[in-house]
């Protein structure tokens, strides 16, 4: 389970992770004492508004922060290495081989200038020992398999000559052109429409299956974490504030803010005259309220809240970072129907 990090199965593990970035006003914490764990083939979900750490979390994995930005703590091991310690060629060769991320927009991570075709063929020459001739024929052979039709002509176009929903499929073919273990997923649809979103999470699913991949998702959508994710972790402002496999948090949510994520996930079917929102807005990295980091915005605050709360272990994987928790007294509240099963 994602909470645990101990286990043979497990193929990444992050504790207790740490990036700040020093600004002119004094240092935010974005990411605070970060722990999960993935199992090989898993999906873990990260959830949380903009701005909570979740994509800082993504990069901090792959040590793709840059100044002023810094990772100041935490390890990250992934298949026995921990690689915040790994020297830079080392890390290098992970990233994009071993693991692939795909971005919210593609446009920004596809080079203007090179064809796709060429893109994805120098992804897998970068990494594997193949000629120019073989690394195109699977550059072909990807872009047919996310379902890009006339694969062999479109390989010859550039990146402007195709629409959003088939850039990402690019950028997704890059992804796994080289077969990783783990695929990092930031918003992966977030700026297509909605119907090529649910093709792309089809597409993601379908791939993820066939190739035992193990996935991390980062969104700020629980409806899309329910569809695709086993486990999930749900960050407010740099720390998880709740954890555990997907079903019982979605049924069964301790957290107030996971139980306010859920009231303003739309349902099919279901007659509501305007969703829930979460009053408040998300603290200010540098003014952040003392005690429990939700506490601004809480409907069940109390002068306990003041003292920072610790995660709960709450048994069976999960665990919340909440008061209520560590004192046994979960507030019986009306919830909507579970998102999930
Ligand atoms: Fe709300 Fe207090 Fe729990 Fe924070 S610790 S989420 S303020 S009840």
């Amino acid at each position: 389970m994602s909470g645990d990090p101990v286990g043979n199965d497990i193929l990444l593990s992050v504790r207790d992770l740490r990036t700040a970035f020093d600004t002119m006003d004094g240092t935010v914490k974005a990411v605070d004492g970060v722990s999960f764990a993935i199992r090989r083939g898993e999906t873990l979900g990260v959830v949380g508004e903009s701005g909570c750490g979740k994509s800082v979390t993504a990069l901090s994995i792959l040590r793709l922060i840059e100044r002023p930005g810094r990772i100041v703590g935490g390890s990250v091991d992934f298949g026995g290495r921990d690689l915040l310690a790994m020297s830079e060629s080392e890390i290098r060769d992970v990233r994009g081989n071993r693991i692939a991320m795909i971005f919210q927009e593609p446009m920004t991570s596809l080079n203007p200038v090179y064809t796709c075709g060429r893109q994805i063929a120098e992804t897998v020459q970068a990494h594997r020992s193949v000629s120019r001739a073989e690394a195109w024929e699977k550059a072909v052979e990807m872009l047919d398999l996310v379902g890009i039709p006339d694969a062999g002509r479109r390989a010859k176009q550039f990146p402007h000559q195709m629409s959003g929903g088939m850039r990402q499929r690019v950028m997704i073919a890059m992804a796994l052109s080289t077969d990783p273990d783990l695929l990092i997923a930031d918003e992966p649809t977030t700026a297509l429409d909605v119907t090529i979103q649910a093709q792309i999470f089809e597409l993601i699913a379908r791939l993820r299956e066939e190739r035992r991949m193990a996935m991390l998702l980062i969104t700020h959508d629980l409806g899309v974490i329910a569809e695709m994710a086993d486990d999930v972790v749900v960050m407010y402002a740099g720390q998880v504030v709740e954890q555990g496999d997907v079903r019982s948090v979605m049924t069964d949510p301790h957290h107030p803010y996971t139980r306010g994520l859920l009231a303003s996930i739309p349902r099919i079917g279901e007659r509501r005259h305007r969703l829930e929102v979460i009053p408040g807005v998300v603290p200010n990295p540098l003014n952040l309220p003392a005690g429990c980091l939700f506490r601004r915005r809480c409907p069940y605050a109390m002068e306990i809240c003041e003292t920072p709360p610790h995660l709960t272990d709450l048994g069976g994987g999960r665990s919340s970072r909440c008061w209520l928790d560590a004192e046994g007294r979960a507030p019986e509240v009306t919830l909507p129907e579970a998102a999930h099963g």
